[in-house]
């Protein structure tokens, strides 16, 4: 089935009590034993499982071509639940440039579990064999990565982690299940922070790990989500669902404007450099035309000069809403070195975008006044 068909479809009918279309969304926090102390429709307790989460993760597993997901309270309580996978002693290897709450995350709560972590440009497979060690049991990639939209090669990142017994995992949230299959590349595991392009709205916080075969990594993602238990509330899982049916087309509208858009900010005096994967001088762009089937929408720029002029260029938009952030039906812009703190690699000039739906041309108007 095709993702358009999928997103409305999987894990989605009428509901069986009342005919309703839109289904309910179950708010219940405990469900009925039978007399025999059963649990007869198959849930016990919220936090173990819930009718409208389960149904947001079969949807997520189904976009995935995964054999099950499992869902969290926002994507970095979903990537700290991939990184119980490892024990101390083991080593995994992450990139250089990720979300900075990843590497925050590997660098501060990882490492204090015992786990060593090393930082590569994962784009350079020959980088990351050579950090590999014995200890090695993770590979870790984010493609495209934020904020610069570096490319990892997938499937070739996946044949060096099983050559070498390790697992590899796909924070995969610029791409979207619809752009881009890791499972299907070889990935073990997809993450996204639903909160973005899932969810869609800037309404929802949530995240997701879909898992490419069922066995020990899936059930024990499922035990530690019980036991750490960072769950989704009921509606945010419904909202995220709701948005899902939504999800192929709003992807690819974004897509597109975000190449008109791209396009258009390469002919600007005013920037220096702009990340986008789908232009052609992108030093990964046919890696990235390869293995996505559209490039995403988000796009980053220099600006010539200093952090203020960067400021004074987002400052001067007004159909792009100053805010972290993306993925949204709305367009963002960001400087993200002042939202990533002291000690980020990520210049001072950077301003990141968030494409969303309104029409191209605006955007593009919007950003000529902004640059002029
Ligand atoms: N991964 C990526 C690529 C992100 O951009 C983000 C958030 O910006 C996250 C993970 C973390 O997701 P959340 O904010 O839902 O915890």
């Amino acid at each position: 089935m095709k993702p358009e068909t999928l997103a409305i479809h999987a894990a989605r009918c009428p509901d069986p009590a009342s005919g309703a279309i839109a289904p309910p969304i179950s708010l219940s926090t405990t469900f009925e034993r039978a007399a025999d102390g059963s649990y007869p429709k198959g849930y016990s307790y919220g936090r173990t499982d819930n009718p409208t989460r389960s149904a947001l993760e079969q949807a997520i597993a189904a976009l995935e071509g995964g054999a099950g997901a499992a869902c969290f309270a926002s994507g970095t309580a979903a990537s700290m639940a991939a990184f119980s996978l490892l024990a101390p002693g083991d080593h995994v290897i992450a990139p250089a440039e990720c979300y900075h709450g990843t590497g925050k995350q590997l660098k501060e709560l990882v490492a204090r579990m015992g786990v060593r972590v090393s930082f590569v440009e994962t784009g350079n497979l020959r980088a990351v064999e050579d950090a590999w060690t014995d200890a090695t049991r993770m590979l870790w990639i984010e493609t495209p990565s934020n904020p610069r939209l570096l490319i990892t090669d997938i499937a070739a990142a996946a044949t060096l982690a099983h050559s070498r017994g390790g697992l590899l995992v796909c924070d995969s949230t610029f791409a979207t299940p619809v752009l881009q299959q890791p499972l299907a590349l070889g990935a073990d595991i997809a993450m996204h922070s639903t909160t973005k392009f899932l969810a869609g709205h800037s309404d929802a916080m949530g995240g997701a790990l879909a898992v490419r075969e069922s066995g020990q990594v899936l059930d024990r993602l499922r035990d530690y989500q019980v036991q750490a238990g960072a769950v989704p509330s009921p509606f945010d899982c419904w909202l995220t669902r709701r948005s899902m049916m939504t999800l192929p087309y709003r992807v690819r509208a974004q897509a597109a404007s975000a190449l008109t858009v791209a396009r258009f900010l390469v002919s600007q005096p005013r920037v220096e450099t702009v990340f986008y994967p789908g232009l052609p001088g992108h030093p990964a762009h046919e890696l990235a035309a390869r293995q996505m089937s559209a490039f995403g929408s988000m796009i980053s720029v220099t600006v010539r000069g200093d952090a203020q002029d960067a400021l004074a260029v987002a400052a001067r938009t007004r159909l792009f809403t100053r805010a972290t952030s993306l993925g949204s039906v709305e367009s963002l812009i960001e400087h993200r070195a002042s939202i990533e703190g002291s000690g980020t690699s990520t210049p001072a000039n950077l301003l990141r975008l968030s494409i969303g739906l309104e029409h191209p041309d605006d955007l593009v108007e919007d950003l000529a006044r902004a640059l002029g």
